[in-house]
């Protein structure tokens, strides 16, 4: 089958043989990949992975233990846990020692025409999401996982800081939530799309300080924004951080213990929520999508992910 490989000749389309599955796994067949900055990062060297790279897509399920899965067609969790260790067993299965992470981590990933998946990370899609949409899935339950770290309240005022993809996702699902909302951005095309959606926001360096937010939420996939959200959060509020940033860069701490300000790293989130807005169409993803290309195109497609102005794209396998 073929499949977009990084490995120690870099980043290719290789003929490879099908996935083995192992006891619990599923055989998809891959309809549609989403291009994640985290895709990129690793081609930079992140995590130090060798493999199928890609964990957001969407597959048809064509091998399964459980027959009535066959057909299904079906979006995954990427964090595959272990079940026995002490995270797993107080249900943080996010956070097993042992994970394996699609793509990322000591597993193949899924820009592939076949991905072997745990039964258990897959999430059956009702049928009013299309391909194009359902690729979200990942990145939008990782927004509602803020949700399951913090309680805002309609009182809240909240920042999100990035006007990329994330940053789009968490002002759709944040700010009908709260009285006051604003999205701090660098590109006029992308803050447009957010204007479209009546969503309060403005450009970075043409925002008025100070903010006093009780929760800004980091987005931007640039080190230095920690900074800036120390600058404009309230005395006790929450700064969330939701880039994996491998850079570092020296920072001073002091405003943080001053403010008994509340720093929270922010990883990935249960699907069911992001399924369901998806599917009452509650958060648009459509105006997110810069290109699709087939599999052939993939050097093609990772060069537009790249691009300043692009948003999503996604590459096609079946
Ligand atoms: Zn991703
Ligand atoms: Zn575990």
């Amino acid at each position: 089958m073929k499949a977009v490989v990084f490995d120690e000749q870099g980043l290719c389309l290789k003929d490879i043989p099908l996935p083995k599955l192992q006891p619990g796994e599923a055989l998809v067949k891959v309809l549609l990949g989403g291009l994640c900055r985290t895709d990129i990062e690793i081609c930079n060297g992140y995590m130090n992975f060798r493999g199928v790279l890609g964990h957001e897509f969407v597959g048809v399920v064509e091998e399964a233990e459980d027959k009535a899965l066959i057909g299904k067609r079906v979006v995954s969790e990427i964090n595959c846990p272990c079940y026995q260790c002490e995270m797993c067993r107080v249900g943080e299965y996010r956070h097993c020692y042992n994970r394996t992470v699609l793509g990322i981590y000591g597993r193949d990933g899924v820009f592939a025409e076949y991905a072997s998946i745990p039964v258990a990370n897959l999430h059956t899609l009702p049928d009013a999401i299309p391909n194009e949409f359902a690729v979200f899935t990942e990145p939008l339950a990782a927004c509602y996982r803020v949700l399951e770290q913090i309680q805002v309240k309609p009182t809240d005022s909240v920042v999100v800081l990035g006007d990329g993809k994330m940053g789009q996702l968490l002002s759709q699902v944040l700010s009908p939530m709260v009285s006051k909302f604003i999205c701090i951005g660098k590109y006029d095309k992308k803050l447009r799309f957010l204007k479209e959606l009546n969503i309060g926001c403005c450009k970075f360096r043409e925002c008025r300080l100070p903010f006093n937010a009780d929760i800004v939420i980091d987005a931007t996939g640039n080190p230095t924004a920690l900074e800036y959200a120390i600058g404009i959060v309230k005395p006790r509020g929450v700064i969330v951080l939701k880039s994996t940033v491998a850079d570092c860069f020296k920072l001073n701490l002091s405003r943080l213990v001053v403010n008994e300000v509340t720093i929270l790293g922010s990883r990935c989130g249960r699907f069911e929520p992001a399924i369901k807005s998806l599917s009452s169409g509650m958060v648009k993803v459509d105006y997110l999508i810069s290109g699709i290309y087939d599999a052939d195109n993939f050097l093609v497609a990772f060069e537009k992910a790249k691009e300043k102005e692009s948003l999503k794209v996604l590459i096609r396998f079946g």
